[in-house]
């Protein structure tokens, strides 16, 4: 295993020499960090219960050193899952579903054939996420451990009932992704725990998903409203199975469930999906902000909620 000492300084803007000397002047002192490379799992679970708490895993870095430059946010040491060889794997069957290791990048999550066919919400929701430069650093994984409400492969993911797998000092554990997120910023992985892999079970015949969401500029901005719909019909069209999970809109990303019983039973018609549509925008619990109020962003749950149900339920047709 490779230990680098590495250095990290605060990213300091101005706007004229001036600013830039006087913002010089009181330019935080550099913070050093070790970086352990570990080569497998069992090394970086034992690497972080050495060190102990204060280290931060790092996969794609997007969030991470994003972090530390602007926030400060400096780990006292981090631990790369580059080099741990069995989080690569991103592996789909009829029979046990979709495996999304912790170093599988956005990417390849986005452009896997299985998970077009059949987890559409989340190859929309990977394909979103920042530029092609991001995707190709960033993980699924990084994005869920991240935590932020607005991750947009949180939605995807949480209507599909995906399951976390961890591993960390005492073993293995799986939980669903719905109890992951614990707060803004905050997931129920605890000191020295890795998020190994994301499981997703294989869907039911004539199910389809769709993910959107709104963001106030049209490239690389993180959404103000996201929703993802699952949906599964019986062979006379009725609604079998719902599930609708909004993001941006909570603390957490969350299944929208007095939405989702409103429309279980029901054929697909424009009636039940504008009520869908009208619950799910009563269940969010949106803030106001500069980027948004809580009204408007309540209005696009509905919107984009009648739109994903729409989408779902044309997918589900097809195949
Ligand atoms: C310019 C820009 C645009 C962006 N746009 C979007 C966007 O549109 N939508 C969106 O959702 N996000 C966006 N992001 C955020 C970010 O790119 C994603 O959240 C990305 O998926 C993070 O993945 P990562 O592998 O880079 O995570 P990292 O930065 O490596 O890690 C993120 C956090 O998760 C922890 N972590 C990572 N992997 C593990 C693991 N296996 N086990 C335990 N902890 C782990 C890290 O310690 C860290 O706290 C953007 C970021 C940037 C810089």
């Amino acid at each position: 295993m490779r230990v680098a000492t590495i250095t990290a300084g605060l990213t300091v803007r101005s706007k004229s020499r001036e600013d830039f000397v006087a913002l010089e002047e009181c330019h935080q002192p550099m913070r050093a960090f070790a970086y352990h490379s570990p080569k497998s799992l069992a090394e970086a679970v034992a690497v972080l219960e050495r060190e102990g708490p204060g280290g931060r895993v790092i996969a794609g870095g997007t969030d991470l050193l994003v972090q530390a430059k602007e926030r400060g946010a400096v780990p006292a040491y981090v631990v790369s899952l580059k080099d741990v060889a069995e989080l690569s794997a991103l592996a789909y069957s009829d029979a046990d579903g979709l495996a999304i290791g912790a170093r599988v990048a956005l990417a390849d999550v986005a452009a896997h054939p299985a998970v077009q066919r059949h987890y559409a919400a989340l190859a929309t929701g990977a394909s979103l996420v920042g530029s092609f430069q991001i995707q190709n650093r960033g993980t699924v994984g990084g994005n869920v451990c991240n935590a932020a409400p607005s991750a947009d492969t949180a939605p995807p993911l949480l209507v599909a009932g995906a399951v976390a797998r961890i591993h960390g000092p005492d073993g293995q554990r799986e939980i669903p992704i719905a109890d992951f997120f614990t707060g803004p910023g905050r997931t129920a992985l605890t000191v020295g725990e890795v998020l190994v892999a994301i499981h997703v079970p294989a869907q039911p015949d004539r199910t389809g998903s769709a993910y959107e969401r709104h963001t106030p500029r049209q490239e690389m901005d993180i959404a103000i409203a996201g929703v993802a719909a699952q949906v599964t019909l019986h062979a006379d069209g009725a609604i079998a199975a719902l599930a609708i999970a909004l993001g941006a809109v909570g603390p957490t990303p969350f299944r929208a469930t007095a939405a989702e019983a409103r429309g279980i039973g029901h054929l697909p018609d424009e009636a039940t999906i504008s009520e869908v549509g009208r619950i799910a925008a009563g269940e969010a619990r949106p803030i106001s902000d500069q980027r948004g109020s809580a009204d408007y962003r309540r209005r696009l749950v509905e919107v984009l909620t009648r739109r994903t149900i729409r989408a779902a339920v044309a997918q589900a047709r097809a195949v």
